[in-house]
């Protein structure tokens, strides 16, 4: 998409934003949910041995390859099970942000960068209740908490290292040993030529090295 284009973009879907709307609470709101979900299942937690912490990591895994999936074949191609994930990913976050035009200019433009409010609501219901439910059931009481904590973590660490890629100018993330790699390859997925093609995971490039979608130029 040319320059001109993304601009006209912008400022119809700015146009059409609530006038209500608050990026900071939108943001705010999603932390707030996760935190209290980590925080409650934390506070469940019983003499957990050496292997049931393993479950954290395998569970950011899933959450790796999820985000990649969701991204790659929902995000970037139209199906029939969520069309408003694709409307919303290539439809509406990639009119707005190319490689060029790649940072939001004030707090009502978090409305393209965040998922809705209701996802992370969606995601507790639908996956990790359910999941943690199975656990449960059997007898792994621990894991089921667990699985709850790594699962959440890697939803936020998503929304929040997306939000952070989209920052404009010098942020305290720059800091962090890796990021500006990371925000460089989520830059190049931004490109019209690579959007389909490269740099699908948001989080660690696990999945993008694994099935040959990972590009660094
Ligand atoms: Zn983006
Ligand atoms: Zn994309």
């Amino acid at each position: 998409m040319k320059h001109e284009a993304v601009e006209a973009f912008r400022g119809r879907y700015r146009a059409a934003i609530h006038p209500l709307y608050r990026g900071w609470l939108h943001g705010g709101l999603v932390l707030i949910t996760g935190l209290s979900v980590i925080m409650l299942a934390y506070s469940a937690l019983q003499n957990v041995s050496l292997t049931e912490w393993c479950v954290i990591p395998v569970s950011l895994l899933f959450a790796n390859a999820g985000e990649y999936i969701a991204h790659r074949w929902l995000g970037h191609h139209k199906s029939r099970i969520l069309p408003l994930f694709y409307q919303r990913h290539s439809g509406d976050h990639h009119s707005f942000f190319d490689e060029k035009l790649f940072y939001f200019a004030n707090e009502r433009d978090l409305r393209v960068v965040f998922f809705p409010l209701y996802l992370i609501y969606l995601f507790i219901f639908l996956l990790v209740l359910p999941v943690g439910f199975v656990l449960h059931s059997a007898g792994f009481d621990n894991a089921a908490y667990l699985f709850a904590i790594g699962a959440i973590g890697g939803y936020l660490l998503y929304e929040i290292l997306h939000f952070s890629y989209h920052i404009p100018g010098n942020n305290p993330f720059r800091f962090i040993l890796g990021w500006a790699w990371l925000r460089d390859l989520h830059r190049l997925h931004h490109t019209h030529a690579q959007m389909r093609h490269a740099n699908f995971n948001i989080t660690l490039p696990l999945m993008d090295v694994l099935l040959g979608t990972y590009k660094r130029h």
